[in-house]
């Protein structure tokens, strides 16, 4: 048999952090066994559901590296399809046409509650006695009533649950269009679902599927119910908790692998470790080891775990990586080949992309200002030569690199008579505008010869202005 799991994303938002783990871990559990990952876009309903939402589900998922193994299936376009199931259960009386109005149905309600039942459907259509007009009706599966549905979900354990608690569902609206629980067993089944892995708040739906695929004859597929993620307040993760889209946390420049690191943890464990490859998640996840109780969603160490991906993977990718965050930011083409030192430099100091960039934005950017407390801290009598010196010594540099920049500034310290920091930190500021940059060798070999010379020009003529 070949496992075939789907995730099934209904288009009416972005996709979300919960969202994207069910998708992770369908997909994982459909490569670890060599099976097919698959996407079903349930957008039925068309008022909620969007195509710039569609368009935001595919692009996270091709950015996550998550792209499903068949072409996506649409149920908007499957209309024909699941009326065709309906008229099959109606005809072999397995579901009935309903004619009861909102009165009666209220009324029924009101009716049960008064007898001190808990209030049900109404169940005046299901012997075919009330009949009504045959342009409005819904329509019911026909749930049974005696016996107990049970299954035994991978993550939740045994389920079980009377029959008799359950509705005769509706799977037609008024309207002819079919209803999700419905649409979710014809899908699931046409395209041989054999492991049915999506958020636990879907775990009352599963009974209410598993009798309608029986009464189709369907094979019923393996269920695993994963639980929520919440935010740090307890409550279901939102927006609310600085939660946002895939997208969103691509933009703030997060890997997409420290991303699924983190999501593949984030409620499931493999002994203490922390860290996985995609490979490394393949081979070890477990449906198994998914904890049952809800997971907390944890920013600071989402950040440690990207921070270590960016520390991991090749220098020269996370340089390709970062050109677009960088070029954001007005970096001209010219840096491209620096990109490596910059990662390089910067990569132990960053948790993000975005933090690397805008940690970099010194090295293509002139200070507009020099920081006054600094200049109060650093800028005495001498630092005009400080600055002379320095430029002098640098023009005669024969090779531009962190550990001859490093020896001028020595150097210069040493032949002025001054502690290191009096002569760095002036530099700093005349690079930068203030005193936060990497090393002093480093900052200045990143930032190119020419440029350096002229930044300490420009420090020089400021300085000759205000005094
Ligand atoms: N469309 C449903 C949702 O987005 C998922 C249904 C399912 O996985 O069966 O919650």
């Amino acid at each position: 048999m070949t496992i075939r799991t789907r995730f099934a994303p209904s288009p009416t938002g972005f996709l979300h952090i919960g969202g994207a783990r069910t998708a992770l871990y369908n997909w994982l559990f459909a490569r670890q066994h060599k099976g097919k990952f698959l996407l079903r876009v349930e957008d039925t309903d068309e008022e909620r559901s969007s195509d710039d939402s569609v368009s935001q589900i595919l692009s996270s998922m091709k950015w996550l590296g998550l792209e499903a193994d068949e072409k996506p299936i649409f149920q908007s376009s499957r209309k024909e399809l699941y009326k065709k199931y309906i008229i099959d259960l109606l005809s072999s009386d397995k579901a009935y046409k309903c004619f009861c109005s909102k009165e009666e149905l209220e009324n029924s309600r009101i009716e049960q509650k008064s007898k001190g039942l808990k209030p049900r459907f109404c169940d005046k259509c299901r012997d075919g006695s009330h009949q009504g007009l045959d342009d409005n009706y819904v329509v019911r599966f026909r749930n049974p009533q005696a016996g107990t549905t049970k299954f035994l979900d991978s993550v939740k354990g045994k389920i079980e649950i009377k029959n008799s608690e359950l509705d005769d569902l509706i799977i037609q609206r008024s309207d002819g269009t079919p209803t999700y629980n419905f649409v979710v067993v014809i899908d699931d089944n046409e395209m041989r679902i054999t492991h049915v892995i999506r958020g636990d708040d879907h775990i009352n739906n599963t009974p209410k599927q598993i009798n309608i695929m029986q009464a189709f004859g369907f094979k019923v597929p393996e269920y695993a119910h994963l639980p929520m993620i919440m935010g740090d307040d307890g409550t279901r993760l939102s927006k609310r908790h600085g939660a946002g889209s895939v997208l969103e946390y691509r933009d703030k420049g997060f890997l997409s692998r420290g991303l699924l690191n983190y999501l593949a943890r984030l409620g499931w464990s493999h002994g203490d470790e922390e860290i996985f490859s995609i490979e490394d998640l393949i081979s070890n996840f477990s449906l198994s080891r998914v904890n049952q109780s809800s997971a907390c969603f944890d920013h600071k160490k989402l950040l440690w775990v990207n921070q270590h991906w960016l520390n991991k993977i090749p220098v020269e990718d996370v340089a390709i990586l970062l050109e677009p965050y960088l070029a954001r930011l007005g970096m001209e083409k010219s840096h491209k080949d620096y990109l490596p030192h910059i990662v390089n430099t910067m990569k132990a100091r960053s948790s993000t992309l975005v933090e690397m960039s805008e940690k970099s934005k010194f090295i293509f950017k002139r200070p507009i200002s020099y920081e006054e407390k600094a200049q109060d801290k650093f800028f005495d009598n001498n630092i005009l030569d400080i600055f002379n010196n320095t430029m002098n010594a640098l023009l005669d540099l024969k090779i531009w690199s962190d550990e001859s920049i490093q020896e001028v500034v020595k150097l210069v310290s040493e032949n002025m008579g001054l502690k290191l920091i009096f002569v760095a930190q002036p530099i700093r500021i005349a690079m930068t505008g203030n005193v936060i940059s990497p090393g002093i060798g480093e900052t200045l070999f990143l930032i190119g010869k020419e440029e350096s010379i002229e930044r300490l020009r420009n420090i020089i003529s400021y300085l000759n202005k205000k005094s």
